[in-house]
């Protein structure tokens, strides 16, 4: 049985060196080929370097390495097209994902009952207040609004079969979003719960704002509702815009026609401008999504690889 370990890395000097001791260390007192697949993804410090002294050492350490930063989805995305292993798994390279709990995960997927083992953070806790609450409903909304699954607190350790990585292969989306694909393959999911850990150096490449960026891109790949709400606003103005008519009818017959309510009218053209331009710019987004998938450009372009059998261009 051979498994493959995925770690996107950007800018993980530090870490690199110290996950790839913890991980070998649980690797080895395992009994299973292994390969890891350290991922590039367009260091600007010497993680590179670092790569390459480690697969010196060991020529189970396959590294590729991008031509620019292209995020971690496009590593990922390069990880699952090069693993060769029966058991693939994606980890961060700052060591929270833990290792330890790979034996426990290998384990669950060889009883034969699940085709994928996911974990999930046991709870929020050391995290700021603000960002658990847009997190929390973020989930409850994505839930609501679309068909992939998914998980709140879910992170992207996990371990899964052959046949659950070549199903998210075939999703060759441009904009992905690694949370809402795991769960729309469906397969058996075993969810582990694991207490968080901090990460163990460097720092963390997410600001508020990223996240929150990468949580619209999360609705706007997996669910139309958004692209709803311009009818269900146009329905709603219609119906209330002929009841005031009738208002305004009524009243002329009965008082006669004062000329008033220019303030009414001017909140009533700004109220629907503003609409538009809100339903204009959801319809925005989604054409912008289309118009990167239609372009059809590679995910990622390696320009370094000690691996032969390498995809480089995909
Ligand atoms: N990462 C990457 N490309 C990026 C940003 C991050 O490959 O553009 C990697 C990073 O090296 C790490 C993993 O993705 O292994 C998770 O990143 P990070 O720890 O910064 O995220 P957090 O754990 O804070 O959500
Ligand atoms: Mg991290």
């Amino acid at each position: 049985m051979l498994l493959s370990l995925i770690v996107p890395c950007y800018n993980e000097q530090e870490a690199l060196p110290l996950f790839y001791r913890e991980t070998t260390k649980v690797l080895s007192s395992m009994d299973c080929d292994y390969e890891l697949l350290l991922i590039n993804d367009g260091s600007k410090d010497d993680t590179f370097a670092v790569m390459k002294e480690l697969a010196d050492a060991d020529p189970r350490v396959l590294y590729f390495s991008f031509s620019r930063n292209f995020g971690k989805e496009s590593a990922m995305y390069a990880g699952f097209c090069n693993a060769r292993g029966d058991y693939i798994a994606v980890m961060d390279a700052d060591l929270q994902d833990p290792p330890s709990l790979l034996p426990k995960m290998v384990k669950i997927l060889q009883s034969g009952e699940y085709d994928s083992v996911a974990t999930r953070r046991a709870d929020r806790t050391g995290e700021p207040p603000v960002r658990s609450w847009f997190a929390r409903k973020f989930y409850s909304l994505i839930n609501r609004i679309s068909d992939a699954d998914i998980v709140d607190g879910a992170r992207d350790f996990r371990l899964m079969s052959k046949d659950m990585k070549d199903a998210i292969l075939s999703m060759s989306e441009y904009n992905r979003f690694s949370k809402g694909i795991f769960g729309w393959v469906g397969f058996r999911t075993y969810w582990l719960p694991f207490e968080n850990v901090e990460r163990i150096a460097g720092e963390t490449k997410w600001s508020f704002w990223k996240l929150f960026n990468y949580a619209i891109d999360g609705i706007i790949s997996f669910s139309q509702a958004p692209l709803s709400i311009a009818s269900w606003f146009g329905i709603t103005m219609t119906g209330l815009s002929f009841l005031f008519l009738l208002f305004i009818v009524i009243r002329k017959l009965l008082f006669g026609d004062p000329v008033a309510g220019w303030a009414s009218t001017i909140c009533v053209i700004v109220f629907i401008g503003g609409l538009q331009l809100f339903c204009l710019g959801i319809i925005g987004q989604y054409l912008a999504k289309t118009y990167m998938e239609v372009k059809n450009r590679p995910h990622y372009i390696i320009s370094d690889t000690n691996a032969d059998h390498a995809q480089k261009i995909r």
